[in-house]
């Protein structure tokens, strides 16, 4: 499903350069739930936004299901980030003043998709996170979960073939962010690729795989025993 090889990617402020990646190396199958792990600094969501098509690598070659990203014209490149991937934030990145239903419906009106089917769509995303009941309502009317909740079915709405996370979890207590990786983990049970970018570990043990980046390197790369969240909420 990704396959990276050689990444490398370097800030460049004024005279000053920061080499953020230094040869990133790895593959994602499809169904996979990785973790990408890591303290303050290390380069997960610089090497996320690059898995997300919301930035380029400098050299090295990034492919997503058979299509090498690279020098694509913006038109096409935002289409496949539409078709490809779904994001979901720490931050929500709801828009404040539309309901729960009209920010899981948006995504799918650049998909040229009817008003109707927007909404049926949107509808199904949100009963399926369990919050059917809460469609009409503002973000500021919902908790954090909730919040997290509908920038999930967001990005599901859209079918993507890869989630991927920016510690969905850091925003919030640790009983809801158990409750949002049980549901996670059921979206993953269903087949969904997913990539979490966390620096908590109870969260990476959640996963089926944790990367450890530090420093822009990948120190290890392994398969662990995943722990599911549902003995905990
Ligand atoms: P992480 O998500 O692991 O905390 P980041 O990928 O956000 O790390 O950042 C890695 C390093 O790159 C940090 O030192 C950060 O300050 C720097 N950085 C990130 N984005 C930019 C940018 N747009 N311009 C300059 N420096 C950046
Ligand atoms: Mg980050």
């Amino acid at each position: 499903m990704i396959t990276i090889k050689d990444l490398h990617k370097s800030y460049h402020m004024g005279t000053n350069s920061l080499h953020v990646l230094k040869g990133i190396n790895f593959n994602v199958n499809e169904g996979e739930l990785v973790s990408i792990m890591g303290s303050s600094g290390s380069g997960k969501s610089t090497l996320l936004n690059i898995l997300g098509m919301l930035d380029e690598a400098d050299t090295g070659s990034y492919v997503l299901d058979g299509v090498q990203i690279k020098n694509l014209n913006e038109k096409i490149a935002a289409r496949y980030r539409n078709e490809f991937l779904g994001f979901i934030f720490q931050s929500f990145n709801l828009i404040n003043y539309k309901s729960a239903l009209d920010n899981v419906a948006l995504p799918l009106y650049y998909q040229g998709i009817s008003r109707k089917e927007r909404l049926s769509k949107a509808e199904h995303y949100l009963e399926k996170v369990g919050l059917a009941e809460w469609s009409h309502h503002l973000p500021s009317e919902l908790s954090g979960g909730q919040k997290q909740r509908v920038a999930i079915a967001r990005a599901l709405a859209s079918d993507p073939k890869v989630l991927l996370a920016d510690e969905p979890t850091g925003a919030l207590d640790t009983k809801t962010s158990y409750e949002v990786m049980e549901l996670i983990q059921g979206i993953n049970d269903e087949g969904k690729t997913i990539l979490v970018v966390t620096h908590e570990h109870d969260i990476a043990q959640m996963t089926k795989r944790i990367v450890n980046l530090k420093d822009g390197v990948i120190i290890d790369d392994s398969k662990v025993e995943q722990v599911r969240a549902t003995q905990y909420v």
